[in-house]
């Protein structure tokens, strides 16, 4: 497949830019991406559910699991100890 750098674009084969290649490509592949995602998440769910059950320490000083740490961020208590922490 020919690669060339044409000033700020690049062109791959008959694809204008990088994106529409890529979307070309996942179009053409979607079906194996999928298998391969798959495949990827059966060889890892071990490792992928214990890192979910991890529990971790927020900068507030809180022991919260991985997976709750998003929401636990945006949680008034999180807020509440972070205005304490920022006051000292
Ligand atoms: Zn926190």
């Amino acid at each position: 497949m020919e690669q060339k750098t044409d000033g700020t674009k690049v062109v791959i084969g008959r694809c204008e830019t990088i994106e529409e290649y890529r979307s070309q490509y996942y179009a053409k592949h979607k079906e194996k991406i999928r298998e391969q995602k798959k495949e990827w998440f059966q060889n890892n769910k071990e490792r992928i559910y214990d890192k979910r059950k991890e529990r971790v320490r927020c900068e507030c000083g809180i022991s919260v699991r991985y997976s709750y740490m998003g929401r636990h961020k945006k949680g008034l208590r999180h807020a509440n100890r972070m205005d304490v922490i920022n006051q000292c």
